[in-house]
């Protein structure tokens, strides 16, 4: 990557009207989260298969452990990196309209970004699959597996989407409403594979807008869609990015 490619990035984000972030699992790699794909991603080491929304409903007592250890007990440590707040920076300065993650670590909120749209859910919440009642995760015990809901002692599901299971609708037509609106898209550390939250970035691009790519290596976007590509770690690039726009 050369400076000028920075340089010509953050005079497109200087220009925009509306801007928005579209993030993956690449960007909170920093804060300690495997990614799922890859090696070492959390897919090599557990059967995705475990994952499946209806093997879940069926075995939730097999599940639950291996979703408190990947999900609960990963999660309760991690914390915001030199990324997220970069985020928060930008749209402190109103250069940030919102963020559409696929990430259900919540690490964009817990940096302080105030809009984002959480395309695959949240560790935040718990379902139960009996009452449909929802629950902050905090006030829900996991000593004794599966967790119970309070309400009515059916088993609870955390609030991210499972395979086999689809996007809230809600939450589709905000990302997709968010998207339309924005003139440029930065795209950080996902390489767009998973379906149909990969298509957010082409909706801006089908807009006229601009794509900006912040990777550690190149992907489906790099050579079909994206405008910048900026190779490297979020952590370093994306605050690099932001101090140059804001500068
Ligand atoms: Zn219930």
């Amino acid at each position: 990557m050369t400076n000028q490619a920075l340089e010509n990035a953050a005079q497109a984000i200087r220009n925009a009207r509306c801007i928005m972030a579209f993030t993956g699992a690449g960007i909170s790699v920093e804060s300690g989260i495997p990614p799922f794909r890859g090696p070492g991603g959390i897919w090599s080491r557990y059967d995705p298969a475990l994952f499946e929304k209806a093997y879940f409903k069926q075995h939730p007592a097999d599940v639950w452990p291996l979703l408190k250890t990947i999900f609960y007990d990963m999660l309760d440590s991690a914390k915001p990196n030199a990324a997220h707040h970069a985020l928060v920076q930008l749209e402190n300065n109103g250069k940030l309209a919102g963020i559409v993650t696929q990430n259900i670590d919540s690490l964009h909120q817990a940096a302080g970004s105030t809009v984002v749209h959480e395309y695959h859910g949240s560790t935040r919440r718990m379902q139960c699959m009996s009452c449909r009642t929802f629950f902050d995760s905090q006030d829900i015990s996991l000593d004794s597996l599966p967790p119970c809901c309070p309400a009515c002692g059916g088993v609870l599901k955390p609030d991210f989407v499972f395979f086999g299971e689809g996007v809230p609708s809600h939450v589709h037509q905000a990302a997709t409403a968010l998207a339309q609106q924005a003139d440029v898209c930065l795209i950080i550390g996902t390489g767009g594979l998973v379906m149909p939250a990969g298509r957010i970035p082409s909706i801006v691009k089908n807009n006229g807008g601009t794509l900006v790519e912040i990777n550690l290596s190149d992907t489906e976007y790099t050579y079909r869609i994206s405008d910048y590509f900026l190779q490297g770690k979020a952590g370093t690039l994306l605050p690099k990015l932001v101090h140059e726009v804001l500068q």
